[in-house]
């Protein structure tokens, strides 16, 4: 959400509408595409987890926009990163499919 919000097209979208209308759409949408939304845990580290080798650091403030993994040395954009890890969990969930309720 937060990461969201640093994209200033999304958050004029979502301040415009509120985020369950936003969601809504989004559903709406992708539906008329044969698309399917997928919602991850808000909770989700997505940000402060290493896509490349699945560290987890304990903090990660939002002022934070670049860092280097400590395990394995990557660098990483933290809205890249996030977005990576946000594809690997919508990828794990093929199969074992998790798409939003109705
Ligand atoms: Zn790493």
């Amino acid at each position: 959400m937060a990461g969201m919000l640093n994209n200033h097209h999304l958050a004029r979208a979502i301040a415009d509408m509120g985020f369950g209308e936003f969601r809504r759409q989004l559903k709406y949408k992708a539906a008329l595409r044969n698309k399917t939304v997928i919602v991850v845990n808000r909770w989700y580290p997505s940000s402060k987890t290493c896509a490349s080798c699945g560290y987890k650091v304990s903090k990660m403030p939002l002022a934070v926009r670049e860092w280097t993994c400590p395990a394995c040395g990557t660098q990483h954009d933290r809205d890249v990163n996030a977005a990576i890890n946000l594809r690997h969990v919508a990828e794990s969930w093929v199969g074992g499919f998790q798409p939003v309720p109705a």
